[in-house]
């Protein structure tokens, strides 16, 4: 036994010389100056990706093959959806189809896209446009319509973290969260009277998702550039109240609550600087946010630029349009508010063509939300004509506030939303 030990030890001590023999050998380039760096070709897959986005799940555009035409395809893409031009390191527009780089290994790195040809296929959608719905009458305009209102941010507890809270002497706290929600419940009976049905992503001042900023201090620690100043602790709590946030109410709305159209309420406001002593402005101004703009950075991201050619493809963007102006005219008219211009040489913003209150923009919530989705940003909540209105509360009626008869901040906002939803649809809907 100990002979065959021996023995043993023997062999294993040979094997081990000529493995560590065998390294010295290989090891010994490694000695000579290193040689230069070569760049990756071009072709090889590398995925990067949004913090905390799930990988994309590219098979589900084939349900939109030869669903669009080249025209049109490449129309949306370099008139609506994008601001640069990057998008042509990652798309080629060829004559039948366009190839669309996935940031996967091969085989599944480029996804073909066919374009329609005459016979083209319909557009797969869940949501209904006011011509899919059956006729109704004029009292009922939003008859079949399913709703989802989305009250923007969180609100209570949680909005010093959010960063949507000031407080102006010993004035009541101005607090974004708990504003839109407010107006979420006074917008929802008015739109169930006009015959919608409506749900709400959230009813009260408390996050949808269950994740909390705890749990994302390691992708934090992981994902922080080191250009940031952010602090590691500062960023889990922007994932968590942003971007988890965002994605469990966008799982709510595409797989549980699949509506026809999201209203994504704010209110808007321009820097304020400290919350306990904010800065108030002059003026005040009103926009709406559709989809689109991405830029050459987002473009760059597989999430992204799925994200991107998904709505491109679902074709919300027509109805957003519509149903965006529509709203955008009631409200300018019960408000006059004027419209917010960005500044002329944003990278991340497209103005709608003769639409001066219509803007796209790349958010997260009205990327992931798969159908029309509008984004209301009106009022500024630190100008002081709009932060004497918000002191002001919800009330009946008319009161006079910085010398003009006016209704209640809240009530405005809803009756406006309810009136441009109503004029939509009573004026491309069948009637009976
Ligand atoms: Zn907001």
């Amino acid at each position: 036994m100990s002979r065959f030990s021996a023995r043993q030890l023997f062999l294993t001590i040979t094997i081990i010389l000529l493995i560590a023999g065998a390294l010295f050998v290989f090891r010994k380039p490694m000695t000579k100056p290193a040689a230069p760096v070569t760049k990756p070709p071009i072709s090889q897959p590398s995925t990067p990706r949004s913090i905390l986005a799930e990988p994309p799940d590219w098979d589900a555009l084939d349900a939109f093959q030869n669903t669009i035409s080249r025209e049109e395809f490449e129309r949306l893409l370099t008139t609506v959806f994008t601001t640069g031009q990057a998008w042509k390191n990652f798309i080629e527009i060829g004559e039948t189809e366009a190839s669309i780089k996935t940031g996967e290994l091969p085989p599944a790195d480029i996804f073909h896209l066919h374009f329609a040809t005459s016979a083209s296929q319909k557009v797969p959608s869940h949501w209904k446009t006011a011509a899919d719905l059956p006729p109704t009458t004029l009292e009922k305009p939003l008859a079949d319509l399913k709703i989802t209102i989305d009250p923007g941010h969180i609100g209570g507890a949680w909005a010093k973290m959010e960063e949507r809270w000031f407080v102006v002497g010993d004035g009541s706290p101005v607090c974004e969260g708990d504003m839109t929600l407010q107006v979420a419940k006074i917008l929802k009976p008015k739109l169930e009277a006009l015959g919608a049905t409506v749900s709400l992503v959230r009813d009260k001042a408390e996050p949808v998702t269950t994740i909390r900023p705890e749990a994302l201090l390691s992708v934090a620690n992981e994902s922080k550039s080191t250009a940031s100043q952010e602090s590691p602790q500062k960023l889990a709590e922007r994932l968590f109240y942003r971007t988890a946030e965002i994605h469990a109410r966008a799982k709510l709305v595409n797989e549980s609550l699949k509506p026809d159209l999201v209203l994504c309420l704010h209110f808007n406001a321009e820097a304020w600087g400290d919350p306990n002593k904010p800065t108030l402005i002059d003026h005040t101004h009103l926009h709406l946010l559709v989809n689109g703009a991405y830029s050459d950075d987002e473009v760059s991201l597989a999430d992204q630029r799925f994200a991107l050619l998904h709505k491109l493809l679902q074709r919300t963007h027509q109805e957003e349009i519509q149903i965006g102006s529509s709203i955008a005219s009631s409200f300018a008219k019960a408000t006059g508010l004027p419209p917010y211009q960005y500044p002329p040489d944003s990278l991340n913003v497209r103005q709608i063509p003769d639409q001066p209150y219509l803007w796209a923009r790349n958010l997260l919530a009205n990327r992931l939300y798969h159908c029309p989705t509008i984004f209301m940003e009106p009022y500024v909540m630190n100008s002081t004509i709009d932060y004497a209105r918000i002191q002001a509360g919800n009330y009946e009626g008319l009161r006079e506030i910085g010398g003009k008869m006016v209704p209640s901040i809240f009530r405005e906002y809803a009756e406006a939303v309810t009136a441009g939803l109503a004029n939509h649809y009573r004026a491309l809907r069948r009637t009976n």
